[in-house]
């Protein structure tokens, strides 16, 4: 033995598992288990990457000047509180660098995503769960369960896996509620799914704790472009600055991420089509005896009896050639988080479950 031994949290973190899209001797395969946007990316975005003729081996620019400009005046917000990272994990990342380490708490709703118990067991946090009511986050378990050690509170809002969604009104108790020097998150990577909604802008701006994360992967169609961003007062993006790499982006991403915000044609254009096909799939699964709560994102949480159907479901359905979420590890195990497809997607997935369901196994 080397000697050699780890931060103390490390390895308690999970590998990830997941993000496959196929499955062994099935061709024609389906992937609905990563909430990715079935219609892509707009072209306004794919005429900027052939148009990017871009000097690759000078280095980017550090500060993201034009990107956040851009966000800046799509969502009316100031530019310089804005900080853009590899992803919104990346912004979350950055924020529980700054903000928590050794002895401290990190709290979060007992669905929540699960990237925040790896970022709390990264910086040798201890990860908190607060219990949720019929996989709905409780505002009032989360303040039970903070404590003066308690430095960052996430909640996704929408929420991911359950899909559903709690008022404004809750979310600034909880930021008023929070103990002193208690930063709450508010992670709003499906927030586009929702029309009309800010996505905590308006929470950022009226309340010093708290910190906005936003992403393209989701309703842009640019999960693997990886490009999320955040939104906080001033004094926060200067720490969070401070624990990012100066080029965290490539000028690809900035270029690409700048097209996509500025066609909100687009936004506009998949929020519809993924309602439309949002509540199709749930009344044909509904239909055929698996409800699902009312979702706000563009999955679906899909329940049923228990975990043994569930996982029997989803056996069934990757030897159809369909790859669903198991979302065992966030607490549910009898449901699959099924995300929604393109129209033949949404078919293909409802008639697979009715077969199961229909004893066709
Ligand atoms: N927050 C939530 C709630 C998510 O579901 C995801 C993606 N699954 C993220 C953050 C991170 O997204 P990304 O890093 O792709 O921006």
């Amino acid at each position: 033995m080397s000697g050699i031994q780890p931060q103390p949290g490390i390895m308690d973190i999970d590998l990830y598992v997941g993000g496959t899209s196929t499955v062994e001797g099935v061709k024609d395969v389906t992937k609905l288990s990563s909430n990715e946007n079935p219609l892509g990316c707009s072209d306004v975005v794919k005429d900027a990457h052939a148009k990017t003729g871009l000097n690759l081996h000078r280095y980017p620019s550090t500060e993201h000047e034009e990107l956040r400009a851009a966000i800046g005046e799509v969502h009316g917000l100031d530019p310089a509180r804005i900080i853009c990272g590899v992803g919104s994990d990346e912004v979350l990342q950055f924020i529980t660098h700054a903000y928590a380490g050794v002895g401290d708490e990190i709290v979060y709703p007992q669905h929540g995503f699960s990237m925040y118990p790896i970022l709390a067991n990264m910086v040798g946090a201890t990860p908190v769960v607060a219990v949720e009511r019929e996989r709905v986050v409780d505002v009032d378990a989360i303040l039970a369960a903070c404590t003066e050690k308690t430095k960052i509170v996430f909640v996704a809002n929408p929420a991911n896996p359950t899909g559903t969604m709690i008022g404004g009104n809750d979310m600034a108790r909880l930021a008023d509620g929070l103990p002193e020097g208690c930063i709450l998150v508010h992670d709003g990577a499906y927030t586009e799914y929702v029309q009309g909604f800010d996505g905590g802008a308006g929470l950022v701006e009226a309340r010093s704790n708290v910190v906005m994360t936003r992403t393209f992967s989701k309703i842009y169609g640019l999960g693997g472009l990886r490009v999320g961003w955040g939104y906080a007062s001033q004094e926060i993006i200067d720490v969070l600055n401070r624990v990012r790499q100066p080029f965290n982006l490539s000028p690809i991403q900035t270029a690409l991420a700048e097209a996509a915000v500025r066609d909100q044609e687009w936004v506009t254009k998949c929020r519809a089509e993924n309602a439309r096909l949002r509540s199709w799939l749930a009344e044909a699964l509904m239909e055929i005896g698996v409800p699902s709560d009312t979702s706000c994102t563009n999955f679906i949480l899909a329940r049923f009896a228990d975990q043994a159907e569930a996982e029997a479901c989803d056996d069934y359905l990757k030897s159809q050639g369909l790859i669903v979420r198991r979302v065992t590890g966030y607490g549910l195990p009898n449901c699959l988080r099924i995300t929604v497809g393109d129209e033949p997607s949404c078919r293909r997935v409802a008639h697979a479950i009715g077969q199961f369901k229909g004893g066709a196994r």
